[in-house]
This record gives structure tokens, sequence and C-alpha cells, in this order.
């Protein structure tokens, strides 16, 4: 996909001169979404029928959720194998990327297990696969939510004409349950949608309310604009503490992209949790799969 690749190049030079303290890890970041979107996803078809997907939208239940999803062995394993690799590289993830490489290898870590895990993101059982294998907490949660996110990424896609099925009206992901990492403000209105940094869909706020807990009382809703910062802002509730960062844009930014505005505005990330406003820890759905993991298991 040249076209996404020229427009990385081009936001990584904007986020280069904006932040120059940024030049590493701008690097890294790269390196690790090409390993991370290089190829696309395998995925099998979810039969889902018309009255399906309107039922569970219009009962705030994100799409995967109770479907049998495919997760395709081959592929997981060549890009969690590509990512301990590439930190395995790096003097400071060293040691811990070579300890799961390891754990993998001899078979004390399921590396499809892992990733299965994170594909529904249930942060404590990867939690105990890690301490079980002896493996860092941290490490392997990140490889394990980065190898998934192409796999969510081409659900998301395949399920993308579903969402017109019904209306969404929840602040989470209708396709993975998340809380949306990321809101862009389009069109002349300054329109609000919501972006997913697991998946990359793209859904709307029905009115202006917090996508957390709902508020829609304008009095405690407002957002910090932060002094020389001019694409983004970060709207606040004052009822629950949630914050999301927004910034303007002409698209739908694609998967990379999110990657990278996430990054570019980390400095955002910081000045709202300075004024003490924070994100839920537990995602908005708890999803689950079915048949999967028995499924997976066996594949070991
Ligand atoms: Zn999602
Ligand atoms: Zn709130």
């Amino acid at each position: 996909m040249v076209g996404v690749e020229q427009l990385l190049e081009r936001r990584v030079g904007v986020l280069l001169k904006a932040n120059p303290g940024l030049a590493e890890a701008a690097d890294l970041q790269k390196a690790i979404l090409a390993c991370v979107y290089g190829v696309a996803a395998p995925t099998r078809p979810i039969v889902l029928p018309v009255q399906r997907a309107r039922d569970k939208l219009e009962g705030g239940v994100p799409l995967l959720h109770n479907e049998d999803v495919y997760l395709d062995p081959g592929f997981v394993q060549d890009v969690f194998g590509r990512l301990v690799n590439l930190l395995r590289s790096r003097p400071e993830t060293a040691d811990a990327s070579a300890s799961v490489a390891d754990a993998a290898y001899e078979h004390r870590l399921h590396v499809e297990h892992v990733v299965a895990e994170a594909f529904v993101n249930h942060p404590e059982h990867l939690e105990a696969v890690a301490m079980q294998a002896g493996v860092d907490v941290d490490l392997l949660a990140t490889l394990a939510q980065l190898s998934a996110r192409p796999i969510l990424k081409a659900y998301a896609e395949q399920l993308r004409p579903a969402l017109e099925r019904g209306q969404w009206s929840q602040g989470y992901c209708p396709i993975c349950g998340a809380w949306p990492g990321l809101a862009e403000l389009r069109g002349a209105e300054l329109f609000r949608h919501f972006r997913c940094l697991r998946c990359a869909a793209d859904w709307t706020a029905t009115r202006l309310s917090c996508p957390f807990c709902g508020n829609d009382d304008y009095d405690t809703l407002g957002y910090l604009q932060i002094e020389g910062e001019r694409r983004f802002r970060v709207d606040i509730c004052r009822r629950c503490g949630g914050y999301v960062k927004a910034g303007n844009a002409f698209d739908p930014a694609p998967a990379e992209i999110l990657a990278l505005d996430d990054l570019a505005s980390v400095h955002l990330d910081l000045a709202a949790i300075e004024r003490e406003h924070t994100r839920p820890p537990e995602p908005g759905f708890r999803l689950e799969l079915v048949g999967g993991e028995d499924e997976l298991d066996d594949d070991d």
C-alpha cells in the first residue's frame, strides 16, 4: 500500500519537526507498524444476518462478540515472531524479548493462545500467562496486543457494512468493545468521529456526550487546549474524569496513521493525567468468542 506508506513518511516528518525528541520513538513505531500491517491478515467470513447485526448494535453489543472468529495460526506466529525479533535488536528490550522467544520455543508460552487473549482484550489472562511462563507481563501484553491488531482490523473492515444495520449509541467500539483512543473532528462542523486504536473502527456519537459515562451535560463537558498545540485538544468529562484526545482530520486516518497520531499526541496524555484525568482501565465491553480458545489450544 504505497499510499499509506507515503502518508506515513509525511506524518513522521511533521511529527519530528514538531517534536525532534520523539525521533527514536518514531523510528521504533515505524518498524513496529511495518511488522504489524505489512501483510494483510487472512480472515474467514463471519455470517451476521441483518437482524442479528441490528439486535447487537441496538443492544450495545459489539459485532465481534460471541461470533466464531478465525485467527490464522501461521499469520499470528509470523507477526508475533517478527515483533519479538525487532525488540530483541534493541538494547532496552533485548533481554526481556529473548526470554519471550525462549518461552515460546520451549512451549511454556503458546503464541496463538496469547494473541487470542489480546484479540478479546482480557488483560488479566495475559498477565496470568506471562507469570506462568516467567516472562515480562507488560512486554508480553504489548507484543500480543500488537499482533492482534491487524486481525482485528481485517475483521473490522469485513464487518463495516454491518455497522449500517442499526443505530450504535455507545461510547465503546461497535466492533471490538474498546474505548475510543482518539476522536477525529471532521467536516465544516467538526463533527466528532471516534476511532478505535485496536481495530481502527470509526463511529460517531449521536450527540455531544462523554464516551465513557454517557454524560451529556454541557456544563461538565469541556476540553483542554494545550499551549502551542494546534492539531490536537483533549476532550474531558468532569463527571467521570475521563478524557479522549481529539484532532482535526479531513478523512478517516488509516490504522497505521492512527497509531502514529496517538504517539504524536502523547504530550496531551501527560497534560491530561497531570490534571488528574484518566481513562477507564477496563474495556467498555468484555468480548468473548465462540469456541475460540479450545480450538486454539489444540493447534499448539
Ligand atoms: Zn475496536
Ligand atoms: Zn464521563
